[in-house]
């Protein structure tokens, strides 16, 4: 039977969540407060340049793949990939640099170089991590996170100690070399955990990295928002932007419409892809589900200070994606997440999109992104910001050996209070709530509320967590718990 479905946000979940519902056959529209689409992955354009608001790296390009082709279409019908060679470098000093390639074959000669013997090591920790992605794509992530036995397959049976023992123990057993562990450590950082906290089965972010490569939709990530917007077009979503929910409305324990300046809309269904913290404050208190004393003892992911970078010259010694770990992980990890403060010596990341898509930036100019993850719920300020910032391009200066201060047109800043003014974003979390072992899979916020009939949830705060291909995903099997409900 046909439903009035309202979905609440324009994030990546609520969009594709949007697809399957319309393929379904309901009625669906979406209500985005901004006045663009995409959430967390918005664009900005100023002055001829352009920028992903948030996410840059294309990982795990099989379950993009996957979700156009429920719908008989695929990637190459909406964008363009291409493979970026080298994926990324990492700096660790001055002019002192790792190039990570986009072939394990010659991933492995840089380990070897660096360390004797670990290039081998490298292979087998690899084959361990497909093995994980492989079992984590069949069987884990694509469960909506009711009940523990979702977990329990002969595959992961067998795997089960690694849920114990953590991938930054994992990693140092094996190699020795700070800076390779530094390496292999990156890729659970997207899962928004210490490396320390996160098990050692989510080692197949590894594969991700090495094995599947970094790709970037040829003029940026928002490619892949308007590609999805496309699609649901064409099913018959509609979508309204400049529409932020004020209200969830509940009669008789069921979720009955949402109210929009002061206007009541009726829906037969409620999904939200705002964050769930947020979501649950549209709700009277004794419809919530989760206590803000919940909320407070969760794992959340950085928050993130930005900055979208407009520079009248070309940007030399870099490559598309830049790491900067010249200072130590572990105190920067601990003024996230032990003791949260502003560090002092921040770790942070660079990307330049114009270095491959010319479209980015204005003839002969680059377009310049930077990123600190920061503790959320930390205090922000203009002084706060400014005062990092001349600290990473002074240090972007030295260690890329190179003046840029002088070449900068305009800079636009985005921090906590932004994420919240913009998102409602608990904390002002960048990626949502973590993926350590007590916030996984079903041991996180549900998708269906257990309170009010026909409310249900999607995004990074629930399964199966932060990511762009998590965001897919999430929207794939809400849509399916709603269809499951719809038949019943
Ligand atoms: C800086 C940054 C870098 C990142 N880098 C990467 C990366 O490289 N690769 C990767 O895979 N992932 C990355 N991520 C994570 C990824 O972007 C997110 O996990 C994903 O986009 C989240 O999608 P979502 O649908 O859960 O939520 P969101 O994108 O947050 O969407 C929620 C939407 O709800 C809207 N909303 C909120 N309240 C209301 C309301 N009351 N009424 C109406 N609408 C409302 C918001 O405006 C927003 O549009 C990054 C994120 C950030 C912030």
């Amino acid at each position: 039977m046909k439903k009035t479905i309202a979905i609440i946000g324009s994030g990546f979940s609520a969009l594709a969540a949007s697809c399957y519902l319309a393929q379904q056959g309901n009625n669906v529209t979406i209500y985005e407060k901004n006045d663009s689409i995409g959430g967390r992955s918005r664009q900005f354009k100023k002055d001829g340049f352009t920028f992903d608001m948030g996410p840059s790296w294309y990982w795990m390009p099989d379950v993009f793949e996957r979700f156009f082709n429920d719908f008989n279409k695929k990637t190459a019908d909406f964008y363009e990939l291409i493979k970026l060679n080298p994926a990324y470098s990492v700096y660790f000093g001055i002019d002192d640099f790792i190039n990570i390639y986009d072939n394990l074959e010659e991933i492995k000669v840089t380990f070897e170089n660096i360390e004797k013997g670990s290039g081998e090591k490298l292979q087998a920790f690899i084959n361990q991590a497909k093995s994980n992605y492989d079992i984590a794509i069949k069987d884990l992530v694509y469960r909506p996170g009711i009940s523990p036995l979702e977990l329990i397959t002969p595959e992961t049976a067998l795997k089960l100690n690694q849920f114990f023992g953590s991938v930054s123990n994992d990693i140092r057993k094996k190699f020795k070399n700070e800076r390779l562990i530094q390496i292999l450590e990156f890729p659970v950082l997207f899962l928004g955990a210490k490396p320390s906290k996160t098990p050692s089965f989510y080692n197949f972010m590894n594969y991700a990295d090495f094995g599947l490569g970094t790709w970037h939709p040829k003029t940026g990530m928002f490619d892949v928002v308007r590609g999805i917007e496309k699609l649901a077009l064409e099913l018959g979503v509609r979508i309204e932007t400049n529409a932020s929910i004020e209200k969830i409305i509940v009669e008789n324990k069921t979720a009955t419409g949402i109210i929009i300046n002061g206007k009541s809309i009726k829906a037969d269904v409620v999904l939200s892809g705002a964050d769930y913290h947020h979501t649950e404050t549209l709700l009277d208190e004794e419809h919530r589900v989760y206590s803000e004393k919940y909320w407070d003892s969760r794992v959340f992911a950085p928050s993130s200070l930005l900055f979208f970078v407009g520079f009248n010259k070309k940007i030399q010694n870099v490559t598309h994606h830049a790491l900067f770990f010249d200072v130590d992980f572990n105190q920067h990890a601990a003024d996230i997440y032990d003791n949260p403060k502003w560090p002092e010596a921040p770790l942070f990341y660079a990307n330049f999109p114009s270095k491959t898509d010319e479209s980015a930036a204005p003839n002969g100019m680059e377009s310049g992104f930077f990123l600190i993850p920061l503790a959320p719920g930390i205090e922000d300020t203009e002084e706060l910001r400014e005062t990092y910032f001349e600290k990473i391009i002074t240090r972007f200066e030295t260690l890329t050996q190179q003046e840029i201060k002088n070449s900068i047109i305009f800079k636009k800043s985005f921090c906590k209070n932004d994420f919240v003014t913009d998102y409602n974003a608990y904390k002002g979390n960048a990626y949502g709530m973590a993926n350590t072992l007590l916030q996984t899979a079903f041991l996180r916020p549900k998708l269906k509320s257990k309170k009010v009939r026909n409310l249900y949830f999607t995004g990074q705060l629930t399964v199966p967590g932060p990511g762009v291909p998590p965001a897919l995903i999430s929207g794939k099997l809400v849509a399916e718990l709603i269809q499951k409900s719809i038949r019943s």
